[in-house]
């Protein structure tokens, strides 16, 4: 495949950075994930802002003006424009320079790094099925609200999830179950639909800031508050939200059901809704 490294369009076999790479050494980056339908790229600029954002906590400084151009080329180059689903990975880092905790002292460019991918969407008849998830105990750092590289906890959660056979992990910390691995977590009672507030705790998802939206267009009540571990035996639903999750519904947390066991008619209705909007979009 075609990637972009720092101005240059080679293939991803010829795509070389340097060992002194604070991305590499450090994990000292931010990335960001956009999806696109048919080639058109959705909420991009919620995820351009994230990106601003995430790079400002950082202290990294980057021109993002080209980025929207460099997303639509990767997926001309790659032939993916015409795809149902792909997206764009684009990894920032403070750049190359001798190792060192602190900045480099003389400012050296940031490390710019970023490849399409197509994305299969689970068959509908798998979604129908739904998912099982296991919690996981939280052991991030207190700034998870910035979409670093530094990704080894969230590694070590999804592992043990695939480890008992599942397809997610809920974090939970001091109780609360916070997010995914990898994605949001929403459960339903009644007909509130509930995820956890925007904080420090978690990803500021894109997809879940979507979807909350999309709730309350739909007449759902949404309230953003910590769900304890201990609520979701009495859940009705659960799911998951995220770019590369859209909206995916647990039907067992630890082995357990999540109400009556199937997929419940509000993840089927936010999906719908959600399939809906997406080909809306992509169809101009
Ligand atoms: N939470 C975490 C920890 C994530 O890594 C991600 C996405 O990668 C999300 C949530 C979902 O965010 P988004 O909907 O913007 O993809």
């Amino acid at each position: 495949s075609i990637v972009y490294l720092n101005g240059d369009w080679i293939d991803a076999s010829e795509a070389r950075i340097s060992v002194e790479d604070r991305g590499f050494l450090l994990s000292d980056g931010v990335y960001e994930v956009t999806p696109a339908y048919r080639g058109r790229f959705f909420l991009f600029d919620r995820h351009l802002e994230r990106l601003r954002s995430g790079l400002a906590t950082l202290r990294i400084e980057m021109e993002l003006d080209g980025l929207a151009e460099i997303h639509d080329r990767l997926l001309a180059d790659n032939e993916l424009a015409d795809d149902e689903v792909s997206y764009v990975y684009l990894q920032v880092t403070r750049g190359v320079a001798p190792r060192t905790h602190a900045f480099p002292k003389m400012p050296v460019p940031p490390t710019v790094y970023a490849f399409a991918r197509p994305y299969r969407r689970p068959d509908r008849t798998v979604w129908e099925q739904g998912f099982e998830a296991v919690t996981v105990p939280d052991r991030r750092w207190a700034r998870v609200d910035v979409k670093t590289i530094a990704l080894l906890p969230n590694v070590l959660a999804q592992q043990a999830a695939v480890d008992a056979g599942v397809s997610d992990a809920i974090l939970v910390r001091d109780g609360i179950a916070l997010e995914g691995a990898h994605n949001n977590f929403f459960a339903v009672f009644g007909r509130t639909v509930v995820t956890h507030p925007r904080s420090n705790v978690i990803l500021p998802g894109i997809t879940r800031e979507y979807v909350i939206r999309m709730a309350r267009e739909l007449g759902f009540e949404v309230d953003e508050r910590p769900i304890q571990v201990e609520e979701l035996a009495r859940a009705n639903e659960a799911f998951f939200t995220g770019t590369t999750t859209e909206v995916r519904p647990t039907v067992r947390i630890d082995g357990r059901p999540v109400g009556s066991g199937a997929v419940g008619p509000v993840a089927r209705r936010l999906f719908d809704a959600f399939l809906e909007r997406v080909e809306r979009h992509a169809a101009g």
